[in-house]
């Protein structure tokens, strides 16, 4: 199972979109909790980190391009 790599100001795409109809979310806080904003509509959520890390589907693209290149193609 790959490990999700994740950090603060990510656009992450989640299991089930947002009411809303978009599927990206920006991770404005990163801690125990995570606070996750809606791309399309600007509503925030606080999730607990484990929920974050069960409805995550992917990150869609990091806010630190140089860090998320790796020598190690998984
Ligand atoms: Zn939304």
């Amino acid at each position: 199972m790959e490990k999700k790599q994740y950090q603060l100001g990510d656009i992450v795409q989640m299991k089930k979109p947002h009411p809303c109809g978009t599927n990206e979310m920006e991770i404005i806080r990163l801690g125990m909790d995570i606070r996750i904003k809606c791309v399309g509509c600007k509503h925030s959520v606080l999730v607990p980190r484990a929920k974050f890390e069960s409805k995550l589907k992917k990150v869609l693209r990091s806010a630190s391009t140089e860090a998320a290149q790796s020598s190690e193609e998984l």
